[in-house]
């Protein structure tokens, strides 16, 4: 069933152990990111909108949840080993702070003051190997190589001598087409669920939409043939699913077609190939880009948006900056583990974790 160019075993864990009778090492994995505390808290951190909007827009969990459907879907026709790609999509926006986009800057502009910065590929790994306590052997979720390497290559090449903490991770070498899929994936899931979200929200017209996303209206005329009595919520979603299907199809065909073209016929074939081969053919990803420079515009940038915005900003930094003057009003375990770490890094750690609603609570509490 594996394609020859997929990954079939794992290289194994950092602590091994021994294996499961009846599930494999990467479906373990997927059910110990499940089983996560870090994975829980997704569900109350923002992705785009905050609850304030609709308990039906998408969260951190639910957009995570729509990224492995879709990864599982592409992967399985491709040949990939789809239990990797689910436990890389389940994983992938672990290391992400409250506040969506805002709060993931305003942490790392915080950082940025003391010398440092934050990522949230690299908080990822953070937790997965280090801050998740669930077992009496190791710190961590003990996740296989392949995992925690996808953690860190998915979306970004990291430069070794930049990062020699990675090296183990392979970093002059292309991450497997398991780990390449999911950064396309989530922008499949993205940039069509925020185009629902926002529609629904009123934050922009079916008019604006048909004018800034030719993909859009060229199959919102074929719906509207189809379906002309249909309600426009209805023909909204008929025109998103034929788009979402065909970026979906697309990604599947053209990712296809460069492996055939690069001639790939083992995993060490993909890692050492000169680029990445995952993607969309020309056409669809310049619908992709037009669509993405769209909702950057009438959405992401909106002034309606603004103020949340500006609010997530400002309770990050405020606190972080309160802790950093005030270390001996942090938790007592974080007190103690800026000992061994610089104070910024641990303050960062807490904050990133915090969900929505815990973190406006702290800041009620010491700010407010
Ligand atoms: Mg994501």
């Amino acid at each position: 069933m594996l394609a020859p160019f997929a990954v079939e075993h794992s290289r194994g864990r950092r602590y091994p152990e021994p294996t499961h009778p009846y599930r494999n090492d990467f479906q373990r994995d997927r059910d110990r990111i499940i089983h996560s505390r870090a994975f829980r808290r997704l569900e109350a951190k923002t992705q785009v909108f905050t609850r304030r909007y609709s308990d039906h827009f998408r969260n951190r969990l639910t957009h995570t949840l729509e990224v492995a459907q879709i990864s599982r879907t592409i992967a399985a026709q491709l040949g990939l080993n789809v239990d990797l790609v689910e436990a890389l999509a389940l994983v992938h926006d672990i290391g992400h702070p409250p506040f969506g986009h805002a709060g993931e800057r305003a942490l790392d502009n915080a950082m940025r003051q003391h010398g440092l910065f934050f990522d949230h590929n690299l908080h990822a790994l953070r937790i997965v190997e280090d801050f998740e306590l669930r077992y009496a052997a190791f710190r961590g979720l003990n996740l296989t190589f392949e995992v925690r390497e996808g953690i860190i290559k998915h979306s970004r090449d990291y430069a070794p001598a930049q990062f020699p903490e990675l090296t183990e991770y392979l970093l002059d070498q292309r991450p497997p087409l398991e780990a390449q899929l999911i950064d396309w994936t989530d922008e499949l899931a993205y940039s069509t669920a925020d185009l629902d979200d926002g529609y629904e929200a009123h934050l922009v017209t079916l008019e604006q939409i048909n004018e800034g996303v030719p993909v859009f209206a060229r199959f919102f005329g074929e719906v509207r043939k189809l379906y002309p009595g249909a309600a426009p919520k209805l023909q909204f979603n008929e025109v998103l699913r034929r788009i979402l299907d065909r970026w979906v199809g697309d990604l599947i065909r053209n990712t296809q077609a460069q492996v055939e073209a690069a001639g790939l016929a083992a995993l060490d074939d993909v890692q050492t190939y000169s680029r990445r081969l995952a993607g969309l053919s020309a056409d669809a990803e310049s619908e992709r880009r037009q669509t993405k420079q769209f909702l950057y515009q009438n959405l992401y940038n909106c002034p309606s948006l603004e103020p949340e915005k500006e609010d997530g900003e400002r309770i990050i930094s405020d606190l972080f900056e309160l802790w950093m003057k005030h270390p001996e009003r942090l938790p007592t375990g974080y007190q103690e583990k800026a000992d061994a770490e610089p104070l910024a890094r641990v303050i960062c750690d807490y904050i990133a974790g915090m969900t929505d609603p815990y973190i406006y609570e702290q800041y009620e509490k010491h700010c407010g």
